[in-house]
């Protein structure tokens, strides 16, 4: 389906010419990605709520053009400023593919005049930006929605775009790679309840099971927390979004109230990690199916799960229990940070058997610093082992270990790719025959590309531009060929886990 026959309730089209500011809003993947993210709804509302300003819509797949917005069809090129939120580290390829199908320089340095300004923000560029610094006009660090009134008012004022970048860089929490500072402060909201929220969230016309519906379906986003009271020592969210912060009972509550009165959906969907954690997560699910609302949480820890609360969850619809242990081995979890024990893990999907639950999404990492191959038997072990005592439908997901900047394991190296395949192998081959357990797995190829943009340095914007050109990881062989700069390897790379690292500068 394109935009040409995309109907969507709640998207807001404002006459470009009675505005001062146009901004294009851009998601470098597909439009059922973008628009299960709450950063599209927040950046949209707020930024349509200025009456100085219009904010529409780009992706990068799905839509009738990536360069033509989905509201009016506004070019792409036309915005003052255009602001991608990336997500996922591979997706800088698609971020430099829409600049360039756009007419907009792909490169900041050969940008002027009337160009737009390109910001780019996200948890990836937070924790670490120097790969994409080629591209990039200001990077947002931290949490946009405390910065973006003053960006806008900046590209509002500015009188020459040099004029605009130089205030921008004065703010705090941005960072703009042609005016360096020797520090950066990331932002974080104190209180959540304080801040506005997107009561109107845009919702796509389509049918179930269409490619453009959200991944949570047609629902209403409820952010609870944001950051995480843990810190696993791989995982982004549990380093560069600390602290945890919650809303309180009675304002979400009211969000829900509100929300589901001006958003035509009949779920809600929670949104935060380790949600599990929070006293009043079981009062909020069970009042919201009081009102006749579906409801779905994310991932929740098993040590936080009670039988009340999964009863709730599953009249509100939802019949899959995610918990995400890590590893199958006790002592492998232990050295993650993980702090779960087995009989956390078993308990938590027996209760949730009981409960009515009928299927099961398992997280496991290969590759972690100190593996053995006994510890993947273990996860393979406890995969069988719960398929088995809980009678669910088991998938578990088994993807490679990709070193972070910033997290504790930032240092750590990744395990060649041969090794990867290796490991993965053994768990495939230690449920085969299993018809209740399916393994899904990111492809150690692309894992090796994400930690590469994770840990990397600016020396990569050459071997990045050229691989937008071809796309795939074929692209990134025949890219690393003709620029002669090692890409692949730069995770495994002996000397970066030695040097000084390029993000330091972010936590001074
Ligand atoms: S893995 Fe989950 S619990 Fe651990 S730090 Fe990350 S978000 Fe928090």
């Amino acid at each position: 389906m394109s935009s040409n026959t995309l109907k969507e309730f709640n998207t807001i089209i404002k006459d470009s010419s009675s505005v001062d500011v146009l901004f294009g809003f851009c998601y470098p993947s597909t439009y059922r990605a973008g628009m299960t993210g709450l950063a599209l709804h927040i950046f949209y509302t707020l930024l349509n709520a200025r009456e100085d300003t219009s904010c529409e819509r780009y992706f990068r797949f799905d839509t009738l053009s990536p360069t033509l917005s989905v509201e009016s069809k506004r070019p792409l090129r036309n915005n003052h400023v255009i602001g991608f939120s990336l997500t996922y580290e591979e997706d800088i390829i698609h971020l430099i593919q829409m600049l360039d199908s756009g007419n907009v320089p792909v490169r900041a340095e050969d940008r002027s005049g009337e160009d737009s300004i390109v910001i780019v923000g996200g948890p990836v560029v937070t924790a670490n930006p120097e790969p994409f610094v080629d591209f990039v006009d200001a990077f947002v660090v931290g949490e946009g929605d405390l910065v973006i009134h003053e960006i806008v008012d900046c590209a509002k004022s500015g009188n020459s775009r040099k004029e605009v970048l130089t205030e921008l860089a004065e703010l705090r929490g941005v960072y703009v790679p042609a005016i360096p500072k020797s520090k950066v402060e990331r932002n974080i909201i104190h209180n959540l309840d304080s801040l506005d929220y997107p009561v109107a969230q845009i919702i796509p016309n389509v049918v179930e099971g269409s490619r453009l519906e959200p991944v949570f379906g047609k629902s209403f986003l409820l952010e609870v927390t944001r950051g995480c009271g843990h810190s696993c020592r791989f995982c982004l969210i549990g380093h560069v979004c600390q602290p945890r912060r919650t809303r309180s009972l009675n304002k979400l509550k009211d969000l829900v109230r509100i929300g589901t009165e001006n958003t035509p959906v009949e779920k809600v969907s929670m949104v935060g990690s380790s949600l599990g954690d929070l006293d009043a997560l079981e009062d909020l699910v069970c009042w919201t199916v009081s009102q006749n609302l579906g409801v779905s949480v994310p991932s929740l820890r098993a040590d936080s799960v009670t039988e009340s609360l999964l009863k709730c969850l599953v009249q509100g619809g939802q019949r899959t229990l995610t918990i995400a242990p890590e590893t199958g081995s006790p002592e492998l979890r232990r050295s993650v940070g993980k702090g779960l024990e087995d009989s956390d893990i078993e308990c938590a999907v027996e209760t949730a058997a009981q409960a009515g639950y009928n299927s099961l999404k398992l997280y496991f990492i290969t590759g972690l610093p100190g593996e053995t191959d006994d510890d993947i038997k273990a996860s393979v072990d406890m995969i069988v082992k719960l398929s088995k005592t809980s009678g669910m439908r088991v998938t578990a997901s088994v993807n490679p270990f990709i070193p972070k900047a910033q997290t504790r394991w930032e240092r750590e190296a990744q395990p060649p790719l041969d090794e990867l395949r290796r490991k993965l192998k053994i768990v495939e081959k230690g449920v085969k025959g299993r018809s209740k357990v399916t393994i899904e797995s990111l492809d150690p190829r692309n894992a090796r590309i994400q930690a590469a943009l994770s840990v990397g340095d600016r020396s990569l914007g050459p071997v990045i531009q050229t691989a937008a050109k071809y796309g795939g990881y074929g692209g990134w062989r025949r890219a690393e060929k003709e620029t002669g700069i090692s890409f692949l390897s730069v995770a495994n790379d002996a000397e970066r886990l030695q040097n000084e690292l390029p993000w330091e500068f972010l936590r001074k």
